[in-house]
């Protein structure tokens, strides 16, 4: 399999960075997420880069939902990252990793009085998804006596080759406004005394290998811009979402690079907002592509059995990675410690989740396993540990953050007491 640079097999281990996975789970346990933070800034670098040759005004707003340890946002805060905020929790973490509130979006579809109220006093941008959320939200400004900057979610209807669950641009999505619809929203926030209408919204899926939706995307938001101008909004972003996939199946996936990326949207950008005579800035919200490859979820074999087909059973399921079964998504697997060895058997890596569906990768071919050998499950740093849960009543595992020579928790596994933490006994059974 061909590795990504950040990860190598020396004397029979895998490493990631500088570190034996091997070494780190004898000293941190198993299951265990290993980010490498080097791998983060180097991807941000890079797909900021890309973009910015284009066009200097671009801003990345890294998708805080994608992966949310406060230590990850920290990295992304030092290098200049704002961040795309889904709930309270986000938008609280984004800034208390020293992000600035005015590079922070407040997305959602269903935002409530009370994170619409958070909204107005942070002085975050908000993007509105629908009328009705507009004049709440003019409502919670007013209250407060301030006016918000604030974006409409454009829904493109545009059909996106990914997982139907994470394609969010359909015409049946229930995200964002449709296009027909936009105009007469905009017209509601002019007219809307504590609402300031500065930007233009769309997302239209994740894990989108193949670059021309994103180049539709942004001639659906170009034309929409124009009608806007018509009608006297003054705009001073536009928001193209995030979206762009990785090669999980790093054999065969043909994934496009930032720089394919960049090639397909900034001609697109740059053509309208030219002919616009505007210069708005770009925001771009990427989540995955920062963050995914980062990182691994390492496991060790608790058993092997032989049944109509091999099973390496691991300690660490669908609890802690969500993907295979959510989304039938592909992660490859490397037997840690074993790494040089040939491949000799198909293996199916199932967690110890009571169900039959958890299974985090099928029929791969491993070197001969036992009890106690490690699995690396690879790219499991997007929506891993960020859709963990406690089910089967499993404590969830550490994260360990590596940099250069050092490694360190940033969070600490949970225990039996953390799962009973929050419990009440009611007063009837005390
Ligand atoms: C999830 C999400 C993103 C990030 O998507 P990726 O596929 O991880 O890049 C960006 N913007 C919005 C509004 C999202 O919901």
């Amino acid at each position: 399999m061909i590795l990504p640079p950040h990860l190598t097999v020396r004397g029979g281990h895998l490493h990631i960075g500088e570190h034996d996975a091997v070494d780190l789970v004898e000293r941190f346990g198993t299951p265990l997420y290993v980010t490498d933070d080097a791998r983060i800034r180097r991807n941000f670098r890079r797909l900021s880069g890309a973009l910015i040759t284009h066009y200097p005004e671009v801003r990345v707003l890294y998708a805080a939902k994608a992966n949310g340890n406060l230590a990850i946002l920290r990295t992304l805060a030092s290098m200049g990252a704002g961040a795309d905020v889904f709930s309270a929790g986000e938008l609280a973490l984004a800034l208390s990793a020293g992000m600035r509130p005015d590079r922070l979006l407040f997305n959602g579809s269903s935002k409530s009085p009370s994170d619409l109220a958070l909204a107005v006093e942070t002085g975050v941008r908000v993007s509105v998804d629908s009328i009705d959320e507009l004049q709440h939200l003019e409502r919670a400004a007013g209250e407060a006596g301030t006016t918000v900057d604030i974006a409409f979610r454009v829904n493109p209807a545009i059909d996106v080759p990914t997982h139907p669950k994470i394609a969010t641009g359909l015409a049946t999505s229930k995200f964002g406004i449709p296009a027909d619809e936009i105009l007469n929203a905009y017209r509601h926030a002019l007219a809307a005394e504590h609402i300031n209408p500065v930007g233009i919204h769309c997302h239209i899926g994740s894990q989108i290998l193949d670059v021309e939706p994103f180049a539709r995307e942004v001639e659906v938001l170009i034309e929409v811009t124009r009608d806007l101008i018509d009608i006297g909004v003054d705009l001073s972003f536009i928001d193209i979402g995030g979206g762009l996939g990785i090669p999980y199946r790093r054999e065969t996936d043909r994934a496009p690079t930032p720089e394919d990326y960049a090639g397909a949207v900034m001609p697109v950008f740059l053509r309208g907002i030219h002919e616009l005579g505007i210069e708005p800035e770009l925001w771009v919200e990427p989540g995955r592509w920062l963050v995914a490859d980062s990182t691994i979820l390492l496991a060790r074999v608790n058993s092997v059995k032989i049944a109509h087909k091999a099973f390496a059973n691991i300690d660490a399921g669908f609890n802690l990675l969500a993907r295979p079964v959510m989304y039938d998504s592909y992660h490859e697997v490397v037997a840690g410690n074993k790494a040089d060895m040939p491949a000799v058997r198909e293996y199916t890596i199932a967690g110890p989740i009571c169900e039959t569906g958890d299974i985090l990768a099928e029929d791969r071919m491993l070197p001969d396993l036992v009890a106690g050998d490690i699995i690396a499950v690879l790219d499991a740093g997007a929506y891993g540990f960020a859709m963990s849960s406690q089910y089967n009543s499993r404590p969830r595992c550490a994260e360990v953050i590596l940099s250069g020579e050092e490694a360190a928790l940033m969070r600490r596994a949970e225990t039996i007491d953390d799962l009973v933490a929050l419990m009440e006994v009611p007063p009837w059974q005390a």
